[in-house]
Order: structure tokens, then C-alpha cells, then sequence
């Protein structure tokens, strides 16, 4: 009997692991299972400008070359897992798969126009549909002033410098306090230059037709755009194996802290660092080898560091702003050029489809 991993979770995390672990295991004895409750596997950091210029294929992966020339090693399957037993898990559809590894890799859930559904055509929909609100709407109004809004703030005014675009925040300045306060005032100035209305200190209560103020003021739109904060998406699995906040108790092996059989990679895992697909390779060198040597019935060889932080976004095609925790420096501020060049014209789109063969 081979011995079977299941890959709970199909985006960036899961199906990278699953590529990655298929090298190093032997078809003869292992197989693995990806369960992907959305149709293809969304780069999401490019969903703030789908808002303003289809990029729904690009950003889309469809995952049915994840083990291709190597089907006797894996498979996907387009389902949800509802439940965990004790050595199997159980999904939507009623079909029960067992498990010996059980990798959990099904990160956020999230918000307001990130909340894509899961078949390809409904995404396509959803974001059509919100590309045509944007481009309808005078005033648009972002309530949080977290990384995803700010994108998507720039991302509209770099399209339409004429729009009415506020960003209400109720910190002093935008970004949590993690990051360089200089990095903050910068990207509040790229917004402002952009034609940005930057409320701070501000919160926002979305009413009928707008939002109300804190300062008792009432701002009318045409489009509001909520709070884009996440939460963890693990509602199927024992309260015991999760954190407070919902994210999977794992040491720096990445592997449960309930259970031994059982690992979690990327947003999923309870780690202290911000979520971030910028760590996701530094998981995926651990992750891998640990459980190819858990399967293997040897001791794990990897151990996670925790403290690598950084921040790159992009506002528009033209501007970026972001900060690098270095050794010994502290953060230090990321020229917006070389953000821009990381990221590329394609907001590594390209990258995440060829990586699944596409
Ligand atoms: C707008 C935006 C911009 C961002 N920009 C950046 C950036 O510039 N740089 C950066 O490093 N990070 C960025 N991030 C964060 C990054 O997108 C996440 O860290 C990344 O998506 C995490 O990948 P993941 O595979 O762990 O989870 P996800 O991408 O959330 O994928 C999880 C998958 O699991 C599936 N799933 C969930 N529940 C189940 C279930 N019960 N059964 C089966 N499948 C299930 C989902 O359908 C989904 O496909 C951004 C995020 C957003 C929203």
C-alpha cells in the first residue's frame, strides 16, 4: 500500500509543496493528494489591479498539470474538505480519503472584492463585475488602511486620476506599526500625489449610500470598499489543533503541535510573522524535507527562522513603496524602482502559471 499525503489547499502554498514533494518521494510508495475547493489557484496579489484591467486569466492557475508526466504520484481533486477524522479526511461531495501525512495549506479567508468564489467562471464574473463598479463609480470610498487597500487605492487613481478616492484609517498613519514610520508618511505621499483623500484617525461606519465618520461628518459613494483583513480558513478542524486567531498550532518544523502526522505551510500556520507569499519558499525548504523524512520514518531535518519581514507594494505601473528588515539594520526602505522590477509588469502572474506548467 502506498503511503498517502493529503494537501489540503491548492493555492500558491499547496500546490508549490506539491510539486516540490513529488521530487522527493518515490511513486512506488507515496501518493499525493491536492483538494482544492477553488477551481484553479489564484495569485491574489494581483487582484487589486484586476479591479482596473482584466487580469483574471493571468492571475488563475489551473492546477491540472501539478503532476503531469507523474500521475501515478499525485492527483487533484476540485472538492472542499468538511471534516478530519482520525486518519481521514472527509469532503463536500461524501468522499472519505485516508490519510498517513496530512498537509494543511488553506490560507485566508478573505473580504470584500478578494472574496473570489471558487469556479472559474464565477471568478471571472466577480471580478468583471467589480471592474465595471470601479469604472462606474465617482466616489469610491476604502475603509482600513492595510497593504491591500492602499494597492487598491493606488491602483485606481493611477487608472482614473479623476475619481473622488478616499482611504479612511483609524491609525495615525497607514500600515501597521510593524513597519518603518517613514515608510507609512512615503506611501501616504505616493496616495496623496496619486489625488488620494487620506482620513486619519478617522473609522468609518458603512451606511446606506456612504459611510459616517467618526468626526460625525457622513461621506457619500458610489462604491465603498470594506476592511480587507483576513481571517484563517480552517472552520473544518479540531478547535484543539488551532490557535486563537484560527491559524494551525505548528512548531518551527512546521509540524502540529497535536499532532505529529499532520503540517500546515503558508497563511495557515501560526507562525509571528505577517502572512506573506514572500515567505512562502522559505516554508516550503522546510516543509518539503520534513515530511519526504517523517514519511521516510526518520527524524525531521529542517527548522523554520522566524524574523525575515518585508513589504513591496505596488500602486499603479509606476509607483511602489516598501521596506526590508535587514540583520543588524533594522527595517530599512526598499527604492520603489526595485519593487517595481521585482514585481514586474505582470505582478509575477507569469510566474505563479508557469510554475503549474501553464
Ligand atoms: C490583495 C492582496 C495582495 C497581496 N500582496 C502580496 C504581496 O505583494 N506579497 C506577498 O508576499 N503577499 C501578498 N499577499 C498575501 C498572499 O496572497 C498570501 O500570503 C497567499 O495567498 C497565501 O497563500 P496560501 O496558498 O497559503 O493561501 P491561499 O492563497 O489563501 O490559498 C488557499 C487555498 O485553499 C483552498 N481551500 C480553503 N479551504 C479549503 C478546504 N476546506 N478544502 C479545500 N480547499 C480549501 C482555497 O480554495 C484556496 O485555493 C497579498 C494578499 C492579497 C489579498
Amino acid at each position: 500500500m502506498k503511503k498517502q499525503v493529503v494537501i489540503v489547499g491548492g493555492g500558491p502554498s499547496g500546490a508549490y509543496l506539491a510539486l516540490l514533494l513529488q521530487r522527493q518521494v518515490k511513486s512506488s510508495d507515496t501518493f499525493i493528494t491536492v483538494i482544492n475547493k477553488r477551481e484553479r489557484s489564484l495569485w491574489l496579489p494581483a487582484t487589486p489591479r484586476n479591479l482596473v484591467e482584466d487580469m483574471t486569466e493571468q492571475l488563475s492557475g489551473p492546477l491540472d498539470r501539478l503532476f503531469e508526466g507523474n500521475s501515478e504520484c499525485g492527483r487533484v481533486i476540485t472538492d472542499e474538505v468538511v471534516s478530519v477524522g482520525e486518519k481521514s479526511v472527509t469532503l463536500v461531495s461524501g468522499t472519505v480519503l485516508p490519510f498517513d501525512v496530512l498537509v494543511i495549506a488553506t490560507g485566508s479567508k478573505w473580504s470584500s472584492f478578494v472574496d473570489a468564489p471558487d469556479s472559474h467562471a464565477d471568478v471571472v464574473k466577480h471580478f468583471a463585475e467589480y471592474r465595471k463598479k470601479v469604472a462606474d463609480a465617482k466616489t469610491i470610498v476604502a475603509v482600513g488602511g492595510g497593504s491591500v487597500n492602499l494597492e487598491l487605492v493606488g491602483e485606481i487613481l493611477a487608472k482614473y486620476p479623476k475619481k473622488n478616492v478616499y482611504l479612511v484609517h483609524s491609525g495615525e498613519h497607514v500600515l501597521k506599526d510593524l513597519y518603518p514610520l517613514k515608510t507609512r508618511i512615503k506611501t501616504e505621499k505616493i496616495l496623496q500625489k496619486l489625488g488620494a483623500k487620506i482620513l486619519l484617525n478617522t473609522r468609518a461606519e458603512i451606511v446606506p449610500g456612504g459611510v459616517r465618520l467618526s468626526t460625525g461628518e457622513t461621506l457619500e459613494a458610489d462604491l465603498v470598499v470594506p476592511t480587507t483583513s483576513a481571517k484563517r480558513n480552517t472552520d473544518f478542524l479540531p478547535p484543539n489543533w488551532l490557535a486563537e486567531d484560527g491559524s494551525v498550532l505548528v512548531n518551527l518544523k512546521l509540524q502540529s503541535t497535536v499532532r505529529p502526522d499532520v503540517f500546515a505551510v503558508g497563511d495557515v500556520a501560526d507562525l509571528p510573522e505577517e502572512r506573506q507569499l514572500a515567505k512562502l519558499e522559505a516554508h516550503l525548504n522546510v516543509l518539503t524535507p520534513n515530511v519526504a523524512a517523517y514519511l521516510a520514518g526518520v527524524p525531521l531535518p529542517k527548522t523554520y527562522v522566524v524574523g525575515k519581514e518585508a513589504l513591496g507594494m505596488t500602486f499603479g505601473p509606476h509607483n511602489a513603496s516598501g521596506a526590508a528588515k535587514m540583520p543588524l539594520f533594522g527595517f530599512v526602505g526598499i527604492p520603489g524602482p526595485m519593487i517595481l522590477s521585482l514585481k514586474g509588469k505582470d505582478l509575477m502572474t507569469g510566474k505563479h502559471r508557469s510554475r503549474l506548467h501553464y
